[in-house]
């Protein structure tokens, strides 16, 4: 667990492609944004207690979207915490286990690395807990402290989260940092077009800090590294 800003913890365990989680403290309630991969939560159970916390305190947990490696924790931390689960109604029922998630070519893009994800996304496999989202976002709405922004292209509900007076970008799977800083996995980005749109949407917002889907968070330049991502023609 590291603490990028007062009150912003990233998690990652290295599993899911060093997928990561967000917790948000903030007048007393936790916020937590993904659940990372794996199935017992337990990272996530260790840092609230790790904050001298109670997983109660755990108020809501959002979906950036619905890929396995962000959905691991999600049915453990639900019945743990009984934290209200939150999601964009275009993934909702990809949490909830009633549609997959769209494939992906399985063709190398970008990193072998990134192989097994996109076999994952094809063959379905492995499945997460299916949890039930309680509540919808869209555009705008407040998350805990953070505001909601909409970012396809990704995914067509592709979620990231806007903390102000923090500095604080959640960007998603929208940019990675791991195997490589890139603007999202290319092979991944379902509607090119509406994900150059979105990362334009990004440099507007100027962010300190930017925490991604997958790899580390991006605390050096990191306006800067969003304006240059934004401004390239996607691979
Ligand atoms: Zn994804
Ligand atoms: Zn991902």
């Amino acid at each position: 667990m590291t603490e990028l800003a007062p009150g912003v913890y990233r998690l990652g365990h290295g599993a899911g492609g060093r997928v990561s989680a967000f917790l948000l403290d903030a007048g007393g309630e936790l916020s937590l944004v993904d659940t990372l991969f794996e199935g017992d939560a337990r990272l996530v159970l260790d840092a609230i207690r790790g904050l001298g916390r109670s997983v109660t305190d755990l108020k809501r947990i959002a979906i950036t979207h619905g890929h396995r490696s962000h959905l691991g924790g999600l049915a453990a931390l639900k019945r743990a915490s009984g934290a209200t689960v939150y999601a964009h109604a275009f993934e909702a029922d990809i949490v909830s286990g009633d549609r997959r998630a769209q494939p992906v070519s399985v063709l190398p893009r970008q990193s072998l690395k990134l192989i097994k994800f996109q076999l994952g996304l094809r063959l379905n496999r492995p499945r997460h807990a299916p949890c039930p989202v309680d509540e919808e976002l869209v555009d705008g709405d407040a998350f805990g402290p953070m505001q909601v922004i909409h970012a396809p292209g990704h995914s067509p509900g592709h979620l990231a989260f806007s903390w102000p007076e923090r500095g604080l970008l959640i960007a998603g799977d929208a940019i990675a940092t791991w195997p490589s800083l890139c603007a999202g996995w290319t092979a991944f980005t379902l509607n090119r077009a509406q994900h150059a749109i979105s990362l334009q949407r990004m440099t507007t917002l100027e962010p300190r800090i930017v925490g991604v889907g997958h790899g580390a968070p991006i605390v050096d330049g990191a306006a800067d590294e969003v304006h240059r991502l934004a401004s390239q023609p996607l691979p």
